[in-house]
């Protein structure tokens, strides 16, 4: 029988740390422990992934004897698993106990490795470079981050066809997160090695649930990946929620989303007011003065991509894009949008956040920045 005990009155990280380093792989007493919920395959798949990677034991639970079972006559994985609740201090290590032999420690896989698997749900565990962050908004208002990953095996493979790049790795609003992986994440210039695991792969994505932990690891020179980090390019096969490069001839422009905005110069702040009786603008949000306020941009226009015959392409860009689109263009008479058309435009990054395959393809791309 498997249990997922809730330890309660744990509060800080530092205790959560000291918990798992004292309590796992070791046979432990729990006193007063209350069950608080029966939890099945269908209510808590996630879980159960992480039980079926566990099973069957290494030993036998009782005899501790090795277990020399033909596949045929093995036990087959439990249906059911009980949420037990225990208050903090009642789950104690035995003392002179050494790790348990049923006790499996997490196996590390490349990513190349679990892209491999073909079964379409699978356990798994690895270390990864976080190469960009976006944030989600769920229907129920609860934030899901997204953090596209890659490492050595996916940068250093000759480019072969179907070699993925870089993978999506989604957090579930439930997944703890600690606050060095967070500040990691804020700062991700630095692009943080993190390791995940117990996470679950599901077509394609990594999804980490309440179950996983996710930790930031020390640089190491053996993880490192060549720069700069090379993206797959974006074709017809390419999923909602990855990441990519494009490159392609702007064939019209989204007028509705065209506009420009004036902001401050020294903080970008739109808090612009003209001042009385004198020439230029003060910022109200830090004081500075300026003859003539920077010109912020916003622009989505379509592209046709060679390698994308019959697909409807639209990418919102970036301002530092759109002004060298416009440089390049800019004539006599100033700026204009239609001088845009014609213009070729890449290799960008870009995130693709939307692919709908109803009758044509059509997909909806935000260039990104990757440091
Ligand atoms: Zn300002």
């Amino acid at each position: 029988m498997f249990g997922e005990v809730l330890l309660h009155c744990v509060s800080t990280e530092s205790e959560i740390q000291q918990n798992s380093e004292q309590l796992e792989g070791h046979v432990c007493l729990l006193q007063a422990l209350r069950v608080v919920q029966r939890l099945t395959r269908d209510k808590c798949s996630p879980l159960f992934s992480m039980i079926d990677s566990l099973w069957p034991p290494p030993v036998d639970p009782k005899s501790h004897d090795d277990l020399l079972q033909s596949p045929s006559d093995r036990v087959p994985p439990p249906c059911f698993c009980y949420r037990l609740s225990v208050q903090l201090g009642h789950m104690v290590p035995l003392s002179g106990q050494t790790e348990s032999p049923l006790y499996r420690p997490p196996v590390l896989q490349t990513l190349r490795e679990i892209l491999q698997d073909e079964s379409s749900r699978c356990h798994c565990s690895f270390r990864a470079t976080v190469v960009h962050k976006e944030l989600l908004s769920s229907n129920a208002g609860e934030r899901e981050m997204l953090l596209f990953v890659t490492d050595p095996s996916l940068q250093r493979e000759p480019n072969t066809d179907g070699n993925r790049r870089t993978v999506a790795v989604c957090l579930s609003p439930s997944c703890l997160i600690q606050s060095s992986v967070t500040q990691a994440l804020d700062a991700l210039q630095t692009q943080p090695v993190l390791m995940f695991r117990d996470a679950v792969k599901e077509n394609a994505q990594i999804f980490c649930w309440e179950q996983t932990v996710i930790q930031l690891e020390p640089e190491d020179s053996s993880f490192s990946i060549p720069r700069p980090i090379i993206l797959d390019h974006l074709g017809p096969e390419t999923l909602t929620y990855s990441l990519c490069t494009v490159t392609g001839v702007v064939v019209a422009v989204d007028e509705s989303t065209a506009f420009s905005w004036p902001t401050c110069s020294s903080c970008e702040s739109c808090r612009l007011e003209t001042r009385e009786h004198q020439k230029g603008f003060l910022c109200l949000e830090c004081g500075a003065v300026m003859d003539e306020p920077t010109t912020k941009m916003e622009l989505e226009v379509f592209l046709s991509c060679s390698s994308l015959s019959h697909c409807t392409v639209k990418i919102k860009l970036q301002q530092k894009t759109i002004t060298s689109l416009l440089n390049s263009t800019s004539c006599t008479e100033g700026y204009s949008v239609e001088n845009v058309l014609g213009s070729e435009i890449g290799p960008l990054s870009v995130f693709v956040h939307v692919v709908n395959r109803s009758h044509t393809v059509w997909m909806g791309l935000e260039e990104c920045d990757l440091h």
